[in-house]
């Protein structure tokens, strides 16, 4: 397969990151790829559809694996998973690759060793520059589940209409589901088990970067990596719950400005020029004249390290930055002088945050499970709401009217292939009820 049949095919199937904003994976693609870098590193607390993936899918992922060097022209793939993890790897495909440009790369059981710029560093030791993508640096990363998808699509012609998803956190045992995309999400959990949701509140992803949903509005997307069941009490949900007015006013009247916000920060440990403990009291106080603590918000990736880690005081400086964040890219800002910082900070390997810190720093070490189940349910919602945007980019269009029937697999919304998008298809067949400005109503 060469590289414009990748392009072509994982476009078609309407392949977008399965893990973190959904980036369009042919968009990702470029010649000039010399290393690629799976992210198996599942370093959000609690989460684990892709140990499932990697435990049951690996020889799969190999095969594909070798695709994408071929067609790209990479010279190595480096496969990042925890040391911890590696267990989970099938031993003979492990053998099978002994000697290839397929290797393991070990990392540390650190949070967040997912964040992709961390991953590259812990992987193949390069810094990807400022406000810059891995390319810059001759990387691709690519998370395990969208190598999945490409290997369904290759081998069973599959395009993107269903999920792995965990289910975890305040229930009795964690489950690996494939659901429907645009399935309502109280009717996922309760064809899981689970119907009494009161006073307990749901988040879509990890306890660190997910976000609250309605589960009775909000559904299963393509880049749902997991549902997680809290109780609606839990300082986990309450930080998530906290409006902003009120953040920023505990910001302004209890910031000691001690930096350690600052100093803990992985991106700033790497070298970078981001300085939270400017960018929050800037914005507590209304401050306008620095603008730098203001742009460099841009390169923050939310981890929360800054919050549930570092700061004393109960202050939430990842919300405060990722909502600076979010109003500069609405504004259009983009970070252009991309500098490059030339090693990482002396005190970063002291100031690595483990795993197990974390989970008792976020008081979830109850909810932490020793595996998840894998259970073959079969979901049949009657109707699914399928988003228009469920990746990075311009929303897609639709490419159905309302009285179409539908099969499960069809394409029913398009991003043109020269801009920054993904094709959306059907997960049930069904006939189109309604079409909104975000969503595609099928019913059965
Ligand atoms: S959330 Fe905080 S710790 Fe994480 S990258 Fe942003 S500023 Fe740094
Ligand atoms: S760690 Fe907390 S108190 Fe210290 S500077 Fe950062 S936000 Fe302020």
């Amino acid at each position: 397969m060469d590289f414009e049949q990748l392009c072509e095919l994982v476009y078609n199937a309407g392949i977008v990151g399965a893990g973190g904003a959904g980036f369009p994976t042919h968009k990702k693609f470029s010649k000039k790829v010399e290393q690629i870098v799976v992210n198996a590193a599942e370093c959000e607390p609690l989460m684990m559809a892709d140990h499932h993936i990697l435990a049951h899918h690996f020889k799969a992922i190999a095969e594909t694996l070798f695709v994408l060097k071929d067609a790209l022209g990479a010279k190595e793939v480096l496969v990042g998973i925890k040391g911890k993890n590696t267990g989970l790897l099938d031993k003979k495909v492990l053998k099978s690759l002994e000697g290839t440009a397929i290797k393991i790369a070990e990392i540390p059981d650190v949070y967040p060793a997912g964040d992709e710029v961390v991953l590259v560093y812990e992987t193949t030791g390069k810094i990807v520059p400022e406000g810059a993508i891995p390319l810059a640096v001759g990387v691709m990363v690519i998370n395990a589940e969208t190598v999945y998808n490409i290997h369904s699509a290759l081998v069973r012609n599959e395009n993107v209409t269903q999920k792995y998803v965990l289910v975890g956190g305040d229930v009795e045992r964690d489950i690996i589901v494939r659901a429907p995309i645009g399935m309502r999400i109280s009717e996922f959990l309760a064809q899981c088990g689970y119907t009494e949701l009161d006073g307990k509140a749901v988040i879509d992803g990890g306890p660190m970067m997910g976000k609250l949903v309605n589960p009775k509005i909000d559904v299963i997307t393509k880049t749902t990596k997991g549902i997680l069941v809290f109780p609606e009490t839990h300082a986990v949900i309450q930080r998530k719950r906290a409006p902003m007015s009120i953040t920023l006013k505990r910001a302004s009247a209890a910031c000691c400005g001690c930096h350690m916000c600052t100093d803990m920060c992985p991106r700033y440990l790497l070298g970078y020029n981001i300085h939270v403990d400017k960018t929050l009291r800037a914005a507590s106080h209304s401050e306008v004249t620095n603008a730098n603590a203001f742009t460099e918000a841009a390169l923050c990736c939310g981890c929360g390290v800054c919050t549930v880690i570092a700061c004393q005081q109960m202050l939430d400086p990842q919300k405060i930055s990722m909502s600076v964040k979010g109003e500069l890219a609405r504004q259009g800002f983009r970070r252009t002088d991309n500098k490059s910082p030339e090693k990482v900070r002396e005190e970063r390997a002291g100031r690595l945050v483990p795993s197990s810190v974390l989970i008792d720093r976020l008081g979830i070490r109850r909810f932490v499970k020793d595996g998840a189940e894998r259970k073959n349910i079969k979901f049949n919602p009657k109707t699914v709401y399928i988003p228009l945007l469920q990746h990075v980019g311009k929303i897609a269009e639709p490419k159905v009217s309302v009285g179409d029937m539908v099969k499960a697999g069809d394409v029913i919304a398009e991003t043109d292939k020269s801009m920054l998008g993904a094709v959306i298809h059907a997960s049930i067949s069904g006939t189109v009820k309604e079409i909104t400005d975000r969503f595609i109503v099928i019913e059965r």
